[in-house]
């Protein structure tokens, strides 16, 4: 047993496929559910999922040696406020937010100074919410980032939460929280942004040319939707508290998109070719026949 008592808050996709994962490889004793929602608390205890299932927070954390945040980035400080009387001495507490830095900044205040805060991130998911659309391997051969608090800090808190992730099945890599945030901005959220974006105007275009869109919507459009299905408090949560890192790479993202509209309206073929050859080394090494399983999975 890598933990006595584990307790997780907020049990949608995330929590509820880490808990599959927990009581399939016996990784604690105990397994709490705390979520606000009356509903998911009752999916829970359908499925079976957790040992204890409560809608109190606070009283949640009162024997858990590790503690798991899995709820939108922006309750955090809810969330501090309510757990921080209740915390046990000694006790680790993660998270798994998209974002790291307003993470830390949003809980680490709350956090009393006898308990060690080791933020991470799984990069894994899917479009779907809550704790029926969470499975077992949702982990499995995908990374999971550390954002130690210290830079450097190897502490056996940071140890304990990078087996923990290697039992769920991901592989481990450290970075700085800025550094995740950057990178995960042009990974996960520009994309997320710009596929909101085009589903939106899809959806803004008259009646008749909008069921077109959808009859033939096998081609790129398709994709979009898929990504652009995930939970819309989730995804604002993660624009507005990666502010700095969606800005920057949305303002490159536009420049280079003006680049390519003037190349088209002065039918400049050798420029627009020399820019769509550049993304397939991308698409090479991303599409390699390995990783296809990879593709129905959304990284967030
Ligand atoms: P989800 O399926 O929507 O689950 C979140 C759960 O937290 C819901 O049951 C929600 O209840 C509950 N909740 C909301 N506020 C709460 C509060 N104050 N106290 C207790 N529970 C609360 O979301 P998810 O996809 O698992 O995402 C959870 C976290 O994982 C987010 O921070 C997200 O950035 C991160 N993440 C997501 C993905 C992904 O692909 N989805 C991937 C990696 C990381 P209600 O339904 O009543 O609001």
């Amino acid at each position: 047993m890598m933990f006595k008592t584990i307790t997780i808050i907020g049990f949608g996709l995330i929590g509820s496929s880490l808990a599959r994962k927990i009581n399939d490889e016996s990784l604690c004793e105990k397994l709490v559910c705390a979520d606000v929602s009356h509903t998911v608390c009752d999916q829970v205890l359908e499925l079976n999922l957790a040992d204890e299932v409560t809608t109190d927070i606070g009283k949640s954390v009162e024997d858990a040696d590790l503690v798991i945040i899995a709820v939108p980035v922006g309750v955090y400080e809810e969330i501090g406020e309510v757990i921080s009387g209740s915390l046990k001495s000694g006790a680790i507490i993660t998270d798994v937010g998209s974002v790291k830095e307003q993470a830390i900044k949003r809980l680490q205040p709350y956090l009393p100074a006898d308990v060690s805060f080791v933020p991470s991130h799984p990069i894994a998911g899917t479009e779907k919410s809550g704790p029926e659309a969470g499975f077992a391997n949702l982990f499995e051969g995908r990374w999971a980032i550390i954002t130690p608090i210290d830079e450097g800090e190897d502490s056996d808190a940071v140890q304990k939460v990078a087996s923990f992730w290697e039992s769920c099945g991901a592989m481990v890599e450290m970075m700085t929280p800025k550094h995740h945030d950057r990178v995960l901005g042009i990974t996960s959220h520009l994309p997320h942004l710009i596929a909101f974006s085009i589903v939106g105007t899809a959806n803004d275009l008259e009646e008749d040319i909008k069921s077109e869109v959808i009859k033939y919507s096998a081609g790129g459009f398709r994709d979009f939707t898929r990504i652009a299905a995930g939970d819309p408090t989730m995804w604002r949560d993660i624009f507005l508290n990666n502010k700095e890192a969606v800005l920057d790479v949305l303002q490159r993202f536009n420049e280079d998109l003006t680049e390519l509209q003037k190349a088209i309206r002065r039918d400049e073929g050798d420029k627009l070719l020399t820019f769509l050859v550049r993304p397939r080394k991308y698409a090479k090494l991303l599409l390699m026949p390995s990783k296809k399983s990879r593709l129905n999975q959304i990284v967030v």
